[in-house]
């Protein structure tokens, strides 16, 4: 059976690269994957940013199963009213401020943004659109087109005309915001691109340029959301509320749930001309928001955004210095930079040869992604970053 599925993997699944990890997961659980030849694995990426409760937390299982035993599928969005979906979108409300009161739920993060792109423009009724150098935000093509990284984008040329880039954390220039623009998308937290918070100055500048021409701000907080930075979303460290929030990864609690949420009036031009302007068969699945709501009921009630803050300074005061370039991020979604790429490969190999999966960022190649679970045990913890701590030191001396 085993060998079968294995076979099955690399002969007919399609392939995004020549390398894929390649472990057979048998089962996982709190911050362990529990692979088919019986290793147990510390994951310490939270399968990008998506387990920050852990695999399979108790009460998002039991929120899942309880779903399944009512409905699944029963309507294409926006049509009936589905108890899971309107009161996931009413905690999430509570939780948000008065410009972002409303909801969209798509499938993933990709769709959240291509969404926002779409109601940007029509809401401006304008077609410029403006993202950030290095930047991240999916791998359809609106959401392409507003990614700043030439590699990704220029196999798929002509993507979205009317694109252009600004530097991330740069003054230079905020001017490419005018009259014409609908829309700027930025993440606060870049993921991909390295793990770079942005700077408060440089956030409310492009804040009020945004506003002082008309032009929607769209924050995509994909990665950096559901408590992950030590805030519920990284705005809130800003003091910076966008026009449109796009969301997904971790939302779900291991189930594919994405969504953008923004205010009644931006909102109230998805309602018509043409009608249904902006509808998904699957958006919103009952059971990916039974788990959302558990998902971010559980983060609430038990603490765990406060855990993301612990865990950074914890990372931070252990790594800081050591070999180490820079530890930077908020939160527990950290990077360590360091010398070479030859030193972060080995590290990350070796790693894997003790057990714990660390990860890359899509964008750059000296910088081990940390991402562990808010619930990870702090003896867990600890381990991992002695090993990591070996293994820096074991590299670069050799
Ligand atoms: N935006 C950001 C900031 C992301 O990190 C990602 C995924 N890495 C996406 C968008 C795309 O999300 P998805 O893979 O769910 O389409």
């Amino acid at each position: 059976m085993t060998k079968k599925t294995k076979e099955h993997f690399y002969s007919h699944l399609a392939q995004t690269s020549d390398f894929p990890i390649g472990l057979e997961i048998d089962y996982a659980t709190s911050c362990f994957f529990y692979i088919k030849d019986g290793r147990r694995i510390v994951d310490f990426i939270s399968g990008i940013a998506v387990s920050s409760l852990g695999h399979r937390h108790p009460k998002v299982v039991q929120a899942i199963k309880d779903q399944v035993d009512k409905h699944l599928h029963v309507m294409v969005y926006g049509e009936f009213i589905q108890k899971p979906q309107s009161d996931f979108a009413g905690l999430l409300a509570s939780q948000l401020p008065e410009s972002l009161q409303r909801i969209y739920f798509t499938n993933s993060g990709t769709e959240a943004n291509e969404g926002a792109l779409k109601l940007a423009k029509k809401f401006t009724k304008r077609s410029k659109l403006i993202g950030c150098l290095n930047s991240y935000h999916g791998d359809s093509h609106g959401s392409l087109s507003v990614t700043g990284r030439g590699v990704y984008r220029d196999p798929f040329l002509p993507l979205l005309p009317d694109v252009h880039f600004l530097k991330f954390n740069s003054f230079e220039n905020l001017n490419l915001i005018d009259e014409s623009t609908a829309a700027v998308i930025l993440e606060p937290i870049q993921g991909e691109g390295g793990i770079v918070p942005a700077e408060q100055d440089w956030l409310k500048a492009v804040r009020h340029r945004c506003s002082k021409v008309g032009a929607l701000l769209i924050f995509d907080e994909i990665q950096s959301g559901f408590g992950r930075t030590g805030k519920l979303f990284a705005f809130e460290h800003y003091g910076v509320v966008p026009d449109i929030l796009c969301m997904a990864k971790a939302m779900g609690g291991g189930m594919p749930i994405g969504g953008f949420a923004s205010s009644d009036e931006i909102f109230e031009v998805f309602k018509n001309d043409p009608p249904l302007n902006h509808v998904t068969t699957f958006g919103g699945h009952p059971v990916s928001c039974a788990a959302g709501f558990a998902n971010l009921s559980v983060l609430l009630e038990e603490n765990l955004i406060e855990r993301a803050v612990l865990i950074e300074h914890k990372i931070k005061s252990k790594l800081k210095g050591k070999g180490i370039v820079e530890v930077r991020g908020k939160g527990a979604m950290l990077g360590l930079e360091l010398e070479s790429r030859a030193l972060t490969q080995s590290v990350v190999e070796a790693a894997m040869g003790k057990n714990i999966l660390l990860g890359w960022t899509l964008h750059s190649n000296t910088l081990i992604r940390l991402a562990p679970a808010l619930t990870i045990p702090e003896e867990v913890l600890d381990e991992v970053l002695e090993v990591i701590l070996d293994l820096i030191a074991l590299f670069k001396n050799k």
